[in-house]
């Protein structure tokens, strides 16, 4: 057996707790790794490998990050999606008996850090939490660094816990140990969230007593016997894990925010990206999104606000309304809304200085900024004095300028404090008695010197004789070498000798440097100590901080509203009891902000329960899809309280929305874009209600044409008569239009488009009725494809219209649309061609709505298949 050395020893134990983190083990100055840590670390960090001895005959593999800038180190590791033990002596070495006790003090982890360089300003970062059993599932979601706490639960649903999920894009997931046999779930957890996964280990913590005692002791405000035992199990599941990574009580997560996802608008995964609501789809990057361009906030709290006002649009007529009041009230005072935004300019983030202080991690300089934020609450408060709105009015009444927190930050704090807090420099003159005693003592020392320099100037008679002090000898006289024969060599002993000074001590001045550096040492001392109560003491009001920070941040949001509205000139929406979805010159607004708004064309939109479903025809390129998404956008800019981008816009409150937009192929995640289609489809069809939106863009565009075709021929009709919601279907296929005639609530409009001298001109101008044509060629054209290819093209295609009237593709598509539902008259056809004609047979008789996406495929395949081999 190799026997190693006791710290060896010490570290593999240490190590052995912390099996999934790389182990930062404090020696001296410096954060050693060993063995494996240390090879893997060497390569993630890119430093230096080396090895010692550690008493098991091989050397063994070391590295190591000196602790002063051990941060940086830290923060790479946890950028790349790892965990990092922090492991310090906690005893004093000189007086400890064999090796130096080491813990583990705090596992950093990319869910649960709370410096600043390590997270986004502009975001949260939240660390999610699956918990519950098979039948009920529970979301925890917490943000150490800002003190959110939210928890939600679901019946057994897997794609809805998901996309609740991805609405946080969480940087790290904790799954219940009871969980951890959901092997499928687990890995499709892990493609879409692209998060750090731990699933905990079985432990005897999580009993229901135990968790309801850990409950009651982190939320003790919080009413625990109303939870559901999901969210119970969620959060006990989270404060364990809490409980082993940061080692320390969390006096900043105290609220518990108990919600349900129908409580506001369902936006799922799909069309959150769709949508492009948080980030663009080509860029994945916050620029060119809807929260990027409605994001004029001033503190970093408004923008965190505003993207959990994007994720969860409300549903609630009034607080809707509400919302809207106070933008109206703030557009009305364009010189307030200007003083208001000076004045949040000049507020610190609140909800992370709060964090720090729970962490005891503040420095006097965040105090101050602390201190300079709370005193611009009064200004605040009388600037929400003067606007007229319920809301805003609320917000004011809740506001707490905190004085007892900023005086005790001005009578304590020096005004220029240092970053560090242990150098002193921080504790303000007249606030601790025995720290100006220690002061005035050093004050008067270097008074002392001052005249001990003069008195010895006069006793030797050397003018440049000079009294200095450094670090390594203290207090000496120097004397210029052109003066050393009238140095009092009895009285003065040499200390140094330079290249043109000599430097003396004499015991007068060491006697007195002893006691100005005592004072020194112990007033350094004492500031520490006294910052460290004061922090403990602001501590105290870290609740009361929150909810400033919080109404600040709706002020904030609300704020960036009124200034978005008026410089784009945006109307105040009006909600519609019945259904009635009107929007007039209507724009999408991150296209018109981008384009200009003099190049957009506004569009209008007509629907209500008799126009239902809109097919939307025309070329690519017309801005079929930019239409759609413009209706989305505005519905939910009006649902989280923003105007919108249209002269006058009647909305209804809608419960979700689902797209079907473009090509987003998921072949990582093993999905084919056809399968995708069909997906994102479905759960628009299983899932939306008459109070729904739903946009389909060309759908069956995935699939060969007749498959798609009659795809969305029966997915137009299932929604239109069982489903009831609202729909945008933009599509290719012509032939769909004649079903306006069909079905009562289907109304055909087109993207305008005029060919001018053989090219095509996009109008961008949405009109009743349907399109012509698709004008593919020109479009292939404008793209640029070569000019063989164009004009063979047109030869084709003319052939293909002659053929197509005289033959039997035609009548093919034409019998398509006479199908009713299960009556389906095949007879010219089959005569025809037979093996079209019972493809179509067996395609008519599939059920797509109950069949399982892949078979639906499989089915496809076949048939195709078919076709292709003509038997
Ligand atoms: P489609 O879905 O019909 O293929 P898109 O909606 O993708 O077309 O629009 C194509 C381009 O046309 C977009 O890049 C957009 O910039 C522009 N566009 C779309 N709608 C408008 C509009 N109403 N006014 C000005 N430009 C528009």
């Amino acid at each position: 057996m190799t026997t190693y050395t006791p710290m060896i020893q010490q570290y593999l134990s240490i190590k052995a707790e912390v099996p999934d983190a790389f182990l930062f083990f404090r020696l001296g100055d410096f954060y050693e790794m060993f063995f494996e840590d240390a090879t893997r670390c060497a390569t993630e960090l890119e430093i230096t490998l080396t090895s010692r001895d550690g008493g098991g005959g091989e050397r063994i593999p070391m590295c190591g990050v000196p602790h002063h800038s051990s941060g940086a180190y830290v923060q790479r590791l946890i950028e790349k999606g790892y965990k990092v033990a922090i492991c310090e002596q906690v005893e004093d070495p000189a007086t400890a008996k064999g090796v130096v006790r080491r813990e583990v003090v705090r596992i950093v982890t990319p869910g649960t850090v709370i410096e600043d360089q390590m997270l986004a300003e502009k975001e949260n970062n939240f660390l999610i939490v699956l918990a519950g059993d098979q039948k009920q599932w529970s979301l925890v979601a917490t943000d150490l660094s800002t003190g959110e706490c939210y928890a939600t639960e679901f019946a057994d649903d897997q794609q809805r816990w998901l996309d609740e999920a991805a609405s946080y894009r969480p940087r790290e997931v904790i799954v219940d140990p009871k969980l951890a046999d959901q092997q499928e779930f687990l890995t499709q957890m892990k493609q879409r969230l692209s998060s750090l996964i731990t699933v905990l280990e079985a432990t005897t913590y999580l009993t229901e007593e135990k968790v309801e005692q850990a409950l009651e002791q982190q939320f003790p405000h919080e009413s625990i016997d109303n939870l559901p035992d999901a969210i119970k199990r969620g959060c006990g599941v989270l404060l364990h894990y809490l409980g082993q990574t940061q080692k320390r009580s969390l006096t900043h997560l105290r609220r518990l925010h108990r919600y349900y996802t129908e409580e506001h608008m369902v936006l799922d995964e799909a069309a959150r990206r769709n949508l492009e609501l948080t980030q663009t789809l080509r860029t994945g990057k916050r620029k060119g999104s809807l929260l990027d361009l409605l994001d004029h906030t001033g503190t970093s709290m408004g923008s965190r606000m505003l993207k959990k006002w994007l994720d969860k649009p409300l549903i609630d007529a009034n607080e809707i309304s509400a919302r809207l009041d106070a933008v109206e009230a703030l557009i009305a005072e364009r010189l307030l809304l200007e003083e208001v935004r000076e004045v949040l300019k000049k507020v610190y983030d609140l909800e992370r200085l709060s964090s720090r202080l729970a962490y005891g991690s503040i420095n006097a300089r965040e105090l101050l900024s602390l201190r300079r934020s709370l005193e611009q609450v009064p200004q605040i408060k009388a600037l929400l004095l003067r606007v007229n709105s319920g809301l805003l009015a609320q917000l004011e009444a809740e506001l707490d300028p905190c004085t007892e927190v900023s005086s005790l930050i001005a009578e304590a704090i020096e005004e220029e404090a240092p970053i560090s807090v242990k150098d002193g420099g921080i504790i303000r003159v007249g606030f601790d008695d025995e720290l100006d005693r220690l002061r005035d003592i050093q004050a008067d020392g270097k008074g002392w010197l001052a005249r001990f320099e003069q008195q010895e100037r006069e006793l030797t008679g050397i003018k440049s004789l000079k009294v200095r002090y450094n670090k390594v000898f203290g207090y000496f006289i120097e004397v210029t070498k052109s003066n050393l024969h009238l140095v009092p060599q009895e009285r003065y002993q040499r200390k140094q000798t330079l290249s043109n000074a000599e430097r003396y001590i004499t015991p007068e001045l060491k006697e007195r440097e002893q006691l100005i550096l005592d004072a020194q040492d112990r007033s350094t001392e004492l500031e520490y100590e006294r910052f460290v109560q004061v922090r403990e003491q602001i501590a105290h009001h870290i609740a009361k901080l929150q909810q400033v920070a919080e109404r600040i941040a709706q002020l904030d949001v609300l704020h960036s509203f009124a200034v978005i509205a008026s410089r784009h000139h945006y109307v105040r929406p009006t909600l519609s009891i019945d259904g009635q979805f009107y929007i007039k010159e209507g724009r999408h607004p991150v296209v018109e902000a981008a384009v200009g708004g003099e190049v957009f064309v506004p569009n209008d939109l007509m629907m209500d329960d008799h126009n239902q479903l809109l097919l939307i025809t025309g070329p690519n390129m017309a801005g079929k899809s930019t239409y759609m998404r413009q209706v989305a956008l505005i519905a939910i800019m009006g649902q989280i309280g923003c105007f919108v981008p249209a002269t006058s816009a009647q909305l209804p409150v809608l419960d979700r929305i689902f797209t079907r937009i473009g090509a987003a192929d998921d072949l990582a995640g093993g999905q084919s874009t056809f399968m995708v289609e069909m997906a994102e489809t479905c759960g628009a069809l299983r899932q939306a209600t008459p109070r729904s939106l739903i946009l389909l863009d060309e759908v069956g565009r995935g699939t060969s044409t007749f498959d798609g075709m009659a795809l969305a021929h029966a997915i137009v009709e299932y929604i239109h008569d069982r489903v009831g919601a609202k729909t945008l279907f933009s599509t290719h296929y012509h032939e769909l239009t004649h079903l306006e005639q069909e079905l009562a609530g289907v109304v055909n409009v087109h993207v305008r488009c005029v060919e001018k001298e053989g090219q095509v001109v996009f109008l961008h101008q949405v009109a009743p009725g349907r399109s012509d044509r698709s004008y593919g060629i020109q479009v292939a054209e404008l793209a640029g494809l070569p000019e063989q290819v164009i004009q063979r093209a047109q030869v084709i295609l003319d052939q293909l219209e002659n053929d197509n009237e005289k033959e039997s593709a035609a009548s093919l598509q034409l019998d398509l649309f006479q199908l009713q539902e299960n009556t389906v008259e095949l007879t010219s056809v089959s005569e025809k061609c037979p093996v079209e004609a019972s493809v179509l047979e067996e395609l008519t008789s599939w059920n797509v709505m109950t069949e399982a996406p892949l078979a639906t495929v499989q089915f496809l395949h076949e048939l195709q298949q078919r076709l292709v081999k003509k038997e």
